[in-house]
């Protein structure tokens, strides 16, 4: 079980911005910007690739909906989009709130936010989910 099954599970707690029977999106623990979100299906697949086209458009289509969400919650020029899962095998779409190229740039020092900020990014995010 990877640990974004358990956090689907509800047995890891996370920042969660929004769900369906699907989809779940929660804020990256380690965010390189403010409303830094993944959306991750809850069927285990390891690479985002290796889902059916069918999951991969149903992906990408409910990804958009968190950008817009993300959008409206966060001031920003762009919401950025990045696959990576060098560290996770739990396919994840990156969403990233940008205002400069250098804020995907996940070698900088990543933020610090406090729980209380976290939860705030996530509620005003998920306030805005349509
Ligand atoms: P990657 O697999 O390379 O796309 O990176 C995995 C991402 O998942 C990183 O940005 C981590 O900060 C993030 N991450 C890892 N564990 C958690 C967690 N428990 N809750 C939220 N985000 C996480």
């Amino acid at each position: 079980m990877t640990i974004f099954s358990k956090i689907i599970a509800g047995e890891i707690p996370s920042y969660k911005v929004a769900e369906d029977d699907l989809f779940y999106a929660f804020l990256d623990i380690n965010p390189v910007a403010k409303g830094h979100t993944l959306v991750v299906p809850k069927q285990e697949v390891d690479y985002i690739f290796d889902q059916s086209d069918a999951m991969l458009s149903a992906h990408t289509v409910f990804a958009k909906r968190v950008a817009s969400a993300i959008k409206k919650a966060i001031p920003c020029n762009r919401v950025g989009v990045a696959v990576m899962g060098l560290e996770v095998p739990h396919a994840h779409i990156h969403l990233i709130p940008l205002n400069s190229e250098g804020d995907m740039d996940f070698r900088k020092e990543h933020l610090k936010l406090s729980p209380e900020e976290m939860q705030e990014i996530a509620a005003s995010i998920a306030a805005n989910f349509e």
